[in-house]
């Protein structure tokens, strides 16, 4: 077995061999504690069966405790500086390939056709770029990508947003689209101090599981999401004056939104962070022929 490579002193000393300082424009805080990563890894549940997806390689700390354990793993890269180094710290692992692109503009679809046609279960697993989270994360998801999931390590607050409960702070629009695709927990919280450099918040690692269909009946997805949104616009203001301010011709169709609200069995004086998904569900099926 090779030297991890995410030990403090070998991360250091690859980072000055290669002179390169690392940009926090581009979310480069790497990992320099090899049991976290296994234990990421872990939680991605990867075999001898897994083509791994992974965003972001870095130096290579984490593809190397994947390539250890999964049939392939593919690492999309941003920063061509990296890619020389990745060459030399992942050489001794036959069963990985890097893609130097960034993964926002990336054909996911295409590269798992092209390189993981021959694998039987499909993992993103990340230690995300904390600039680009949220886009990262929205586009795994609403392109309904061939895969079992995904575990990924995010800034603690959007981890805990996206695994939230209805009626806490951390409930809102982002915590519905997660939730209408995954199943959302947090695997483990991880302090700033396994970092190089440290960022200066906490992260934490959360498992998302792909659901084979939503858990709720959903007429017109867009409609819902448009629905989801504007109740959360203004998080103090009352679901209907949500709706009625933020839905497209809302302010016309205010009379309309209200029946749509009491046909749903939906107070209108209530907050949107109190609905559970069923109750955007039913809202947005009322109000979806309102605004086809
Ligand atoms: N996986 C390594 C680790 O755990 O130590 C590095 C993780 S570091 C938080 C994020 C990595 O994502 C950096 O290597 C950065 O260059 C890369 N990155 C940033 N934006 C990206 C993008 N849009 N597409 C692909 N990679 C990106």
């Amino acid at each position: 077995m090779h030297k991890d490579i995410a030990t403090p002193g070998r991360t250091k000393a690859i980072l000055e061999r290669y002179r390169v300082s690392l940009k926090k424009s581009l979310g480069q805080n790497f990992l320099i504690d090899a049991n976290i990563l296994r234990k990421i890894v872990d939680a991605a549940g990867v075999s001898s069966d897994t083509g791994a997806i992974e965003i972001g390689p870095g130096i290579g700390a984490l593809t190397e405790q994947l390539a250890r354990r999964a049939k392939k793993v593919i690492a999309f890269e941003i920063d061509g500086r990296l890619l020389p180094i990745l060459a030399d710290t992942l050489s001794p692992y036959q069963n990985v390939r890097i893609i130097h692109q960034d993964v926002l503009k990336a054909d996911l679809h295409a590269v798992i056709a092209e390189q993981l046609a021959d694998v039987s279960d499909r993992m993103v697993v990340a230690n995300l770029p904390y600039y680009v989270t949220t886009p990262i994360l929205m586009k795994l998801l609403s392109e309904r990508l061939p895969i079992r999931g995904m575990v990924l390590m995010m800034q603690k607050e959007v981890a805990d947003r996206l695994a939230a409960k209805p009626g806490t702070k951390d409930y809102g629009s982002l915590t519905i689209a997660v939730q209408y695709y995954t199943e959302a927990e947090v695997v483990m919280t991880v302090p700033r101090t396994v970092f190089m450099p440290q960022p200066n918040v906490d992260s934490a690692v959360i498992r998302l599981t792909k659901r084979s269909a939503p858990p709720v009946d959903v007429s017109d997805e867009e409609t819902f999401f448009q629905v989801v949104r504007a109740s959360f616009a203004q998080r103090r203001k009352t679901l209907f004056n949500n709706l009625v301010n933020n839905l497209p011709g809302g302010k016309e169709k205010k009379g309309l939104i209200e029946q749509a609200l009491v046909a749903a069995g939906i107070d209108p004086r209530r907050r949107g962070e109190t609905l559970d998904m069923a109750e955007f569900a039913s809202l947005s099926n009322e109000l979806a022929p309102l605004f086809a």
